[in-house]
């Protein structure tokens, strides 16, 4: 297995509105010029990257996944996952909420990623007119532990299984893929996908921040010289809530809930770490812990890049809380990337 490249950015998003409306204190900031974050008056923590509340949807897209997108046509898997507790800003960051908007620099990660990878395609195309490129989405839920499909209104209410094929390229049976020849086309089969979130048939409503959905972008490039195909995709993927059971008191239902996104996100979290550590040659890397971690086993390790986005709230309501998405995201940033492996 070749050295993997995990990096970790770190958005701070602004107070709302409604935060400054009731003299909520800022509690986290970045420490200028560098990549770091400062908690309270001494607690520093490093990462890859840093963003405050003033950076624009575009810096980030620009430092962070632009250079996932262009290694994902030139044949690598890759992997965002956004971390953070509910209202932390993981669903703007990635644009494929209810953010719906397509102008240019409002536009998440999501909407700039499918824009990028068509203009990258079209140059090729204009490169060498033998090459073809086709692009297909497909937009999954893990709800406690159950898979389902967001783009097939009639299997909404089944459950779709994991399957590794031979090549050990991870599988979704049954889940659609729709052919996408746009970034529009992109953002309304996700739009579609959303409204059957929160109004489908098993009631899905509400539970949007206690599932992960996971947008897949597959990209298959035809070489018309040698006859070879070339198959890579990108995930794009909005996890659960982080705050923890104990914490909202939860109980019953809410408390399986709770139960099942800990398991998925300190599975996560043991896989990112597995991988990171360098003195790992031969670790066990436990992926078959839950089924976040069995379904991007292919784009997570070895030659994939992976891009964890840790969102948090600048209050200090939440000082608790983005305490420990600081300390998760810093225990997944254990090794120095590998310089001619990483995008730059
Ligand atoms: P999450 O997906 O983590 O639950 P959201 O993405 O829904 O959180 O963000 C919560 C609120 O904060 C939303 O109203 C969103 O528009 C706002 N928000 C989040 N990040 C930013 C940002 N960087 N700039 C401006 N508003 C933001």
């Amino acid at each position: 297995m070749g050295e993997v490249c995990v990096r970790v950015a770190v958005r701070i998003r602004p107070l709302l509105p409604k935060e400054v409306l009731h003299n909520h204190q800022v509690c986290v900031r970045v420490v200028p010029d560098s990549a770091q974050v400062m908690l309270g008056s001494d607690r520093t923590f490093s990462f890859d990257h840093a963003f405050g509340p003033t950076a624009s949807q575009d810096q980030f897209y620009e430092s962070c996944v632009k250079p996932l997108v262009a290694s994902l046509v030139d044949g690598y898997n890759a992997t965002v996952f956004a971390y953070g507790q509910t209202g932390s800003g993981k669903t703007y960051t990635l644009g494929g909420g209810h953010v719906a908007s397509l102008v240019e620099e409002e536009s998440g990660i999501i909407g700039q990623a499918a824009a990028d990878l068509f203009v990258l395609l079209g140059e090729r195309r204009a490169a060498d007119v033998r090459s073809a490129a086709d692009v297909r989405v497909s937009y999954v839920e893990l709800y406690r532990e159950e898979l389902r499909d967001l783009l097939e209104l009639h299997t909404a209410h089944r459950e779709l299984h994991i399957r590794e094929d031979d090549r050990g390229n991870t599988v979704v049976v049954g889940a659609r893929e729709t052919v996408i020849t746009s970034a529009e086309e992109l953002q309304s089969v996700l739009e579609a996908g959303n409204a059957l979130r929160h109004t489908g048939p098993t009631q899905m409503n509400e539970r949007s921040s206690r599932s992960h959905a996971i947008v897949t972008v597959q990209l298959t490039q035809h070489n018309h010289d040698d006859g070879s195909v070339r198959s890579s995709k990108l995930h794009l993927v909005d996890l659960a809530g982080s705050e923890r059971a104990a914490r909202t008191g939860n109980t019953g239902l809410r408390l399986k809930e709770s139960v099942h996104i800990n398991t998925g996100l300190l599975a996560l979290g043991n896989v990112i770490r597995a991988l990171s550590d360098p003195h790992r040659r031969g670790n066990h890397v436990p992926y078959r812990d839950a089924k976040i971690t069995r379904l991007l086993r292919d784009s997570l390790g070895g030659s994939a890049h992976t891009l964890m986005v840790a969102c948090v709230s600048p209050s200090h309501h939440n000082v608790t809380e983005t305490l420990s998405v600081l300390q998760f995201a810093s225990r997944a940033r254990h090794v120095k990337n590998q310089p001619g492996l990483c995008p730059a």
